[in-house]
């Protein structure tokens, strides 16, 4: 598999005219098998180059064929008492390919790292088609979502399940760090990631 990190250019935009609120949005592309994702992130409190590994690594080895593009914005999310969103972004379609993740900003590393990989199997499965809307309802593998609570929703329960296997085998190949020696377990009082 052939890895690119390709770090585009850095855009600055100013949201009002006496120049106080500033938006840096990063672009980093992804070019594997001659394929090119698209990453960009933005907001304050987060790592860029952690957020650039770890979102690089999940689409070249899952992805390596497809042309996806994927918006991430760090901000604070404690007032929705949630860690992540992932959403299609922009106007649906049956084979989106175009995604927006939000993230709470300021967390701990291992933390960041598994919320990402939470929300990037939410993106996997609206790639893979198990994830859909129809008639204004949420489907997974073409069961209603709505008739499960939040946690026991199936979709949710891969997502969590992936935090704990992808994150030992992104350690494992990114930090050479063995999955045996990682700590595993959920984060207690933790808010949820959606
Ligand atoms: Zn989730």
């Amino acid at each position: 598999m052939q890895i690119g990190r390709v770090v585009i250019f850095i855009s600055v935009d100013s949201n009002d005219i006496q120049g106080k609120t500033y938006l840096c949005r990063f672009f980093y592309l992804v070019n594997a098998l001659g394929h090119m994702s698209f990453i960009s992130h933005s907001g304050y409190g987060y790592s860029k180059k952690l957020c650039e590994d770890v979102a690089s690594w999940f689409l070249n080895k899952y992805y390596p064929r497809h042309k996806i593009d994927v918006d991430i914005v760090h901000r604070g999310l404690k007032c929705d008492g949630v860690y992540g969103y992932c959403d299609v972004n922009g106007v649906y379609t049956k084979r989106p390919r175009a995604f927006l993740i939000d993230l709470q900003a300021n967390m701990q590393r291992e933390m960041y790292t598994r919320i990402l990989l939470h929300e990037l199997t939410h993106l996997a499965q609206w790639v893979d088609g198990s994830l859909q809307w129809n008639d204004e309802k949420l489907y997974y593998c073409r069961e209603p979502v709505e008739k499960y609570d939040y946690r026991d929703q199936p979709h949710e329960i891969e997502a969590r399940h992936n935090e704990t296997v992808l994150y030992d085998l992104y350690m494992t190949e990114m930090c050479g760090v063995p999955a045996v020696k990682l700590v595993r377990g959920s984060f207690p009082n933790r808010l949820c990631a959606l």
